[in-house]
């Protein structure tokens, strides 16, 4: 969504059972469940990276961004509003504002990151190639 980061999961290939986005949704850790709504939970960054880092994940499990179809589209719609959600009641208003972003987490989190993706190039792609390269 913004550089921000809001990972979709990049763990290639974990199945469910030992997920920790699903041990997490399953209320199997002790992870604070912030929202939950529909088929989605969000909480706090294990380690995050900045004060306001939060995830949302599918309550379940659904892989990664390469395991993302076309018929997703409307399940990654509803994490980015639960993500604007979770920052609009924290009174993050600058979605843009990177200043309390550290240099290494720019480079992990930013636009240009290897390892993640922003929602809007996850929605990009499955609309016009039905997934996610
Ligand atoms: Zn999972």
């Amino acid at each position: 969504m913004t550089s921000h980061g809001r990972s979709l999961g990049n763990d290639m290939g974990t199945e469910a059972g030992d997920c920790i986005f699903c041990s997490i949704a399953n209320g199997q850790t002790d992870t604070e469940i912030l929202l939950r709504g529909g088929e989605l939970v969000c909480f706090r960054d294990a380690k995050p990276a900045v004060r306001h880092h939060y995830l949302v994940a599918p309550a379940s499990h659904v892989g990664n961004c390469a395991t993302l179809r076309k018929d997703h589209t409307p399940l990654v719609e509803q994490m980015k509003v639960m993500g604007r959600r979770i920052l609009e009641e924290n009174k993050v208003s600058d979605l843009d504002d990177v200043s309390e972003m550290s240099i290494k987490s720019l480079i992990r989190y930013g636009p240009q990151s290897y390892w993640f993706i922003t929602v809007d190039k996850v929605l990009l792609q499955l609309n016009t190639n039905g997934m996610v390269k």
